[in-house]
């Protein structure tokens, strides 16, 4: 089973977690949780610019070195 990425987080979704969201146009987004789906979508911010997405992205790179 393919283990997909978070479309704003980046950490990778565990099979059978997270929302898949199609927009209008086709583009297929695959959220983690709830909280990336609304902040993406929802209020269409940038996660570059969202302290905890940096925090997680931080501990993904660390577990992936060990
Ligand atoms: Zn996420």
């Amino acid at each position: 089973m393919r283990v997909y990425t978070c479309a704003f987080c980046g950490r990778p979704i565990p099979p059978g977690t997270g929302i898949m969201y199609v927009r209008a146009d086709g583009t297929v987004l695959r959220f983690c949780s709830r909280k990336c789906f609304v902040s993406l979508v929802k209020y269409g911010r940038d996660p570059r610019r969202q302290a905890w997405v940096r925090k997680e992205s931080r501990k993904a790179k660390a577990k992936s070195q060990k």
